[in-house]
């Protein structure tokens, strides 16, 4: 009983073969899939794929790379589309200083607006980080209450970066496929993750695991990355998919 927690099965190569890449999902063992919304369109897609297909579920909102295409009306939409039965989580959204430092201070905004959102909704919130890591912990620190929760995806900090996160009740971290490839320089995190703050994502079409580097990435290969992390963490990987399931559960609690 898999969750991918993050794959975006809206770009062409997933989208055109989407019954294949579903059947070859339920074959690895994946049960449910979140897919991330990076903007308006993407957004209403996602909740079309949503309502065909069981297992697909929603994370919609503004990626901080597109930020910039955002209009005042959007949020009226997606305050609307965020009460769709199957959207589990605002995102993603977050910061990202390694495309564009120049828009921070509209990444920052939108960032804060959407983490609202997801107060106002009773919804996590899906968090992206590249190069931003500290400020995107220093907004989520300063906007902290008891019932705001989420996901650091793609987890690319340092140990000091997880300590602090692990101080935020109800945050969690996942790792994509990387995590397998020999450069990969984050072991020591992975190895200091508490197992009940662990998620499981591919970040699909992205990132895909040994020994599929160079193709797509798909659902079905999240098992490579928990292979991974089992051996890393050293616990036997059917009790740490269990966790990892549990842990799901509890924060995008819409899922069941
Ligand atoms: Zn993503």
């Amino acid at each position: 009983m898999i969750i991918d927690t993050h794959a975006h099965l809206y770009y062409d190569d997933l989208l055109n073969n989407i019954d294949t890449i579903l059947e070859q999902a339920i074959a690895a063992g994946v049960e449910r899939i979140i897919v991330p919304a990076v903007d308006m369109a993407t957004s209403r897609t996602i909740l079309e794929l949503s309502s065909k297909h069981k297992m697909i579920f929603a994370a919609i909102g503004v990626h901080p790379c597109d930020v910039n295409k955002i209009k005042i009306d959007d949020f009226t939409e997606l305050r609307d589309l965020l009460k769709h039965d199957k959207v589990v989580a605002v995102g993603e959204t977050g910061l990202d200083y390694y495309w564009d430092k120049s828009n921070i201070k509209i990444q920052k905004q939108i960032f804060r607006k959407q983490i609202e959102l997801a107060l106002e909704n009773k919804l996590p919130v899906v968090i992206h980080t590249r190069d931003s890591i500290k400020d995107a912990i220093e907004i989520i620190g300063e906007m902290k209450c008891p019932e705001l929760k989420g996901q650091f995806h793609c987890f690319s900090g340092d140990e000091k970066d997880l300590e602090c996160i692990l101080r935020f009740d109800d945050f969690y971290v996942s790792f994509c496929g990387n995590i397998t490839y020999k450069k990969y320089e984050g072991r020591e995190v992975i190895e200091a993750v508490p197992p009940e703050r662990l998620l499981a994502e591919t970040d699909s079409p992205f990132l895909p695991p040994e020994p599929f580097r160079g193709k797509k990435n798909q659902p079905a290969w999240i098992v490579k990355s928990l292979e991974k992390i089992a051996e890393l963490k050293k616990i036997d990987p059917v009790n740490l998919a269990d966790l990892i399931h549990n842990n799901t559960i509890s924060l995008f609690y819409k899922l069941i």
